[in-house]
């Protein structure tokens, strides 16, 4: 989150033409120039397109960035890595040329037990990244899986698939992160995380940072010059966003974290580039132009995240937004509120609600993922339906006297959307409503109130957000604004701005929060620290001191 920079001027003739051409042919039209830059770089199905290195000629460790899993399912898991003997090169430091990856999945840390095994082709044209789906797994359990090429051997991770169907599992624990600029600190709570009992680790948002990262890795401080220039701009293209991952991944702390806990992933804004809204760029300009960005963006995501197929990006398209059982202990709705959203209304930043933020046809989430979220709703038969999902959901006022201005990049700039939301879960009759949240850079519990100007009305659900991991800096656990929010939002129950990440235990009869800090983040070994704990009854919304 940074103030808007926004120009008011923006691109009104361009929006007009949007509106006269009608929204899908306006996309289709100028989407074109994106689809012909983006569909030509594709494997062919069933067929190599680029020859075969021999993996016996890597000319390195390929394994420099570690191994990733993700969007664990009852029978299957998803396994990723990404060969690159030479990380900080545009190229990895291979040829354009395909290689073959061999990969095992086994019941036991030592790889006795493997119950299976396969092969998959790194595609130059996927910068030589690997998403493996293994299937006909059991319910329920713990894997741990490794990666072969050549005579390099990946370090080995551990995942879990999903409890069986309909089952009842007694409990599970999550992690959750968000907000990890590289140039702000050290991943010390991800070294910590990665040793953290919990079973997956939801990622909130802002993985990478576009902004330049100088040769001393800013805040880092490392020597000068240890990163190369090409770290030094904002990342625009396909390359600059394929490299930014690569510097990012070089981070020991974050691939331990992947290796130990399989991730759920949901983006915000800096992926792509800070506050856009589906096709309009903060800083203005042609939509067409920043849709190439965009697909940048999305495709150097989709590689480098472990998402599935039904994700891969075309051109400036992605459906991120998602849906995760874990038995009928919850159900997991993963948002996507940046690609579909409204522009944010009166040019962004913190200002005051009125006509044009208040407008009903304004979204956060665009009508067909509400629709998709409200329906999966009706037909949930989870005690727990969990909204893991990008910006604060709930009111936050930040001054005690009204009216005080609100967040416009937040559902508080858009309250025609999220009132939709909650009469959609009230109708459905949704129990247990959980949000989690990041892009705040702080830690925040919240009641989730049906009107959150009447301090008196019904707690309807709750929200979690949980800190950056690096964002900001070393923060403080009570920021000068501490005070006046507190007062301000009664419905703000916990609030701290030192760096971290949270964990969430949802049970049968509560889930339990834990807020866990850690003291600074500009130099690296700060210890772990639980800086507030909370429940909430299943069936009795709420949070309560733990
Ligand atoms: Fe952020
Ligand atoms: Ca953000």
């Amino acid at each position: 989150m940074t103030p808007a920079r926004r120009q008011p001027s923006h691109a009104p003739e361009l929006r007009a033409a949007a509106r006269s051409l009608g929204r899908r042919r306006f996309l289709t039209t100028t989407g074109a120039a994106a689809a012909l830059a983006f569909s030509v770089n594709l494997p062919a199905a069933g067929a190599a397109s680029a020859a075969e290195l021999d993996a016996a000629r890597l000319p390195g460790d390929p394994f420099t960035l570690g191994v990733a899993s993700g969007d664990p399912l009852p029978d299957s898991v998803l396994l990723w890595t990404r060969l690159a003997p030479a990380p900080y090169q545009a190229d990895g430091g291979l040829p354009a040329r395909r290689v073959t990856v061999q990969w095992e999945l086994a019941l036991d840390e030592r790889f006795r037990r493997v119950v299976r095994r396969g092969a998959a082709t790194a595609h130059p044209e996927f910068q030589h990244t690997v998403h493996v789906e293994v299937g006909r797994l059991q319910p329920g359990r713990v894997y741990h899986y490794r990666f072969r090429a050549g005579r390099w051997t990946s370090p080995a991770g551990r995942t879990r698939t999903a409890p069986a169907p309909g089952s009842r599992p007694a409990g599970l624990t999550l992690g959750l992160v968000s907000c990890q600029r590289y140039d702000e600190g050290y991943y010390t709570a991800y070294r910590h995380l990665a040793q953290d009992d919990v079973d997956v680790v939801f990622h909130l948002g802002d993985y990478l940072y576009e902004y330049a990262v100088d040769s001393a890795g800013g805040s880092r401080g490392l020597p000068k010059g240890t990163l190369p220039d090409l770290f030094h701009h904002e990342t625009v293209t396909l390359e600059d966003y394929r490299l930014r991952y690569a510097l990012y991944k070089t981070d020991p702390d974050l691939r331990a974290a992947h290796a130990a806990h399989p991730f759920v992933v949901t983006w915000d804004d800096h992926e792509t580039e800070n506050n856009y809204a589906d096709d309009v760029s903060e800083t203005g300009g042609p939509a067409d132009e920043f849709l190439l960005r965009r697909a940048a963006a999305y495709r150097a995501y989709w590689e480098n995240m472990p998402l599935r197929s039904p994700q891969l990006p075309h051109g400036p398209d992605l459906r991120l937004y998602r849906r995760l059982h874990w038995g009928r202990l919850a159900q997991f709705d993963v948002l996507d509120t940046r690609k579909y959203r409204s522009d944010q209304a009166y040019g962004d930043g913190w200002q005051y609600g009125g006509p044009e933020s208040e407008d009903p046809r304004r979204t956060l989430t665009g009508a067909a993922q509400e629709r998709w979220l409200i329906d999966g709703w009706r037909r949930s038969d989870a005690l727990w339906n969990v909204v893991p999902q990008q910006v604060t959901f709930s009111q936050r006022y930040n001054s005690t006297t009204l009216p005080s201005k609100l967040s416009m990049d937040s559902w508080d700039g858009y309250p025609a959307s999220r009132e939709r939301v909650l009469a959609g879960a009230r109708a459905a009759g949704v129990e247990n409503l959980m949000v989690l949240t990041g892009d705040v850079h702080v830690h925040y519990a919240f009641d989730i109130k049906r009107d959150f100007s009447d301090p008196g009305s019904r707690t309807v659900g709750t929200e979690i957000v949980t800190s950056s991991i690096t964002s900001g800096g070393n923060g403080s656990a009570k920021p000068s604004n501490w005070n006046t929010l507190m007062t301000a939002n009664p419905h703000l129950r916990f609030f701290n701005g030192l760096r971290g990440y949270a964990t969430v235990s949802l049970g049968r009869e509560l889930a339990r929060a834990d807020f866990k800090t850690v003291s600074h983040v500009t130099t690296q070994g700060a210890p772990l620290t639980t800086a507030a704990s909370f429940v909430t009854e299943a069936g009795e919304p709420g949070l309560k001191p733990a």
